[in-house]
C-alpha cells in the first residue's frame, strides 16, 4: 500500500517545492563571460573552443539546478562558480591584476522576489567570491562587506582561504606588464586601467526558476591595472547586478565607472517599471544609446531575463562571451557580434 502511494505521488515530486496553488513556470538561464575587444583574428580555434565549452558547462550546471526545482539563486551561484574556477574568465582563478600586481575580487547576488542582496569587494583570498556574496545576503543584516572584513567573515563561515598565488595566470600577468610598459612610455605613474585587448572577462548570470522567481549574480577581478582599493560596478546593486521579479534580473560587464554613474541596471528596471518598456527596449536603449552617448562605443554590455523568459544580451563592444538556455530548452553560445 505504501509502495503504491509513493508511486502515485512520484510524478508530483518536482512541484512539491511550490506554494499551494502555484503553477510551475518555464525555466531559463542567461550568462555572460565579459564584453570587450574580442576579435576573430586574436583567437585561435582551440581557444575559442575552450571558451564555448566552459560557457556551455556553466549554463548546463545552472540549468540542472533549475530543472530539479532549486531556486534561481542556486542556479546563478552554481553556474558562476564554474566560470570562477576556470582560468579563462576574469573572475576567481583567472582574475586580472591590479596596478601593484595583486588580485582583488568583487562579486554580488540579488534575489528578485524580495530584493535581498549581498556582495563583497576587494577580497584577496577567496576562490569563489560569488558564494561569499550569497552568504553576506543570507547570514548578515548587511549588503556589502569589503576587504579584510569580508575575509574575516569568510573565515567565520568555514570558507578555506587561498594564497594570492592561486590566482596567478601567465596571460593576466603579461597583460599587466604590457599595460605598465605603456604607462611608463606615456609617463602615467598611476596607470590607466584595462585599455589593452581582452581587458574584460567578468562573469554574470540571471535565472528564472520553476517558482517564477528571478535572481542574478556578477563576479569579477575588475580591470587590469586598476588602482588598489578600486571597486567597480559588479558588487554594487543596480549598477553591475540587479534582480526584481516585477521587471528583470541581469548582470553588466564593461568599464564599471560608467555603470556606477549611470546606475545602468536599475535604470533598465525603472524604464520597465515606470515607462512600461519591454526588457528588450530598455536594455537596448541603455547599452546602445545612453551608455554610448555618455561613455562612447566599446564600453560594455549586459545580459538580462524577465519573468516571461525573454532574454536580452546587448553590447557595444566588438564581442561579448554570452549564452543562454531559453524556455524551450534551446542552448545558444555566442562570442562575436554575429555568432
Ligand atoms: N565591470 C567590471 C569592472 O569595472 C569589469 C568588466 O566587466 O570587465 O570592474
Amino acid at each position: 500500500m505504501i509502495k503504491r502511494l509513493i508511486f502515485l505521488l512520484a510524478p508530483l515530486a518536482p512541484l512539491a517545492i511550490l506554494p499551494a496553488g502555484a503553477a510551475a513556470h518555464d525555466i531559463a538561464i542567461v550568462m555572460h563571460g565579459g564584453a570587450g575587444t574580442i576579435e576573430r583574428g586574436d583567437m585561435t580555434p582551440q581557444m575559442e573552443a575552450k571558451y564555448r565549452a566552459t560557457m556551455t558547462r556553466a549554463l548546463k550546471t545552472g540549468y540542472a539546478e533549475l530543472k530539479k526545482g532549486s531556486p534561481s539563486l542556486d542556479a546563478c551561484v552554481a553556474a558562476i562558480e564554474v566560470l570562477e574556477n576556470s582560468p579563462l574568465f576574469n573572475a576567481g582563478k583567472g582574475a586580472v591584476f591590479t596596478h601593484n600586481g595583486q588580485v582583488e575580487l568583487d562579486a554580488a547576488v540579488m534575489r528578485g522576489k524580495d530584493l535581498r542582496a549581498g556582495g563583497v569587494a576587494a577580497v584577496q583570498h577567496v576562490a569563489n567570491p560569488i558564494a561569499l556574496a550569497r552568504l553576506v545576503m543570507e547570514k548578515t543584516p548587511h549588503v556589502l562587506l569589503v576587504g579584510q572584513g569580508a575575509t574575516d567573515f569568510a573565515i567565520t563561515q568555514g570558507i578555506d582561504l587561498v594564497p594570492q598565488s592561486y590566482f596567478f595566470t601567465q596571460r593576466r600577468w603579461d597583460a599587466l606588464q604590457k599595460q605598465l610598459k605603456e604607462d611608463r612610455k606615456k609617463s602615467r605613474p598611476e596607470g590607466i586601467p584595462g585599455t589593452e585587448k581582452n581587458a574584460f572577462g567578468t562573469v554574470g548570470c540571471a535565472a528564472l526558476d520553476k517558482g517564477g522567481n528571478l535572481a542574478a549574480g556578477t563576479s569579477t577581478g575588475g580591470l587590469t591595472n586598476k588602482r588598489f582599493g578600486r571597486v567597480g560596478d559588479s558588487p554594487l546593486i543596480g549598477d553591475g547586478v540587479y534582480a526584481d521579479n516585477e521587471t528583470f534580473a541581469g548582470s553588466g560587464t564593461g568599464v564599471g565607472e560608467f555603470y556606477i554613474r549611470l546606475n545602468l541596471l536599475k535604470d533598465i528596471s525603472d524604464l520597465m517599471a515606470y515607462k512600461g518598456w519591454s526588457l528588450e527596449k530598455a536594455a537596448n536603449y541603455e547599452v546602445n544609446e545612453k551608455l554610448v552617448k555618455f561613455a562612447g562605443k566599446g564600453t560594455g554590455g549586459m545580459i538580462g531575463l524577465d519573468r516571461n523568459g525573454n532574454i536580452v544580451m546587448p553590447f557595444n563592444t566588438p564581442g561579448m562571451y554570452r549564452g543562454y538556455i531559453n524556455t524551450d530548452g534551446k542552448l545558444v553560445i555566442r562570442i562575436y557580434a554575429d555568432e
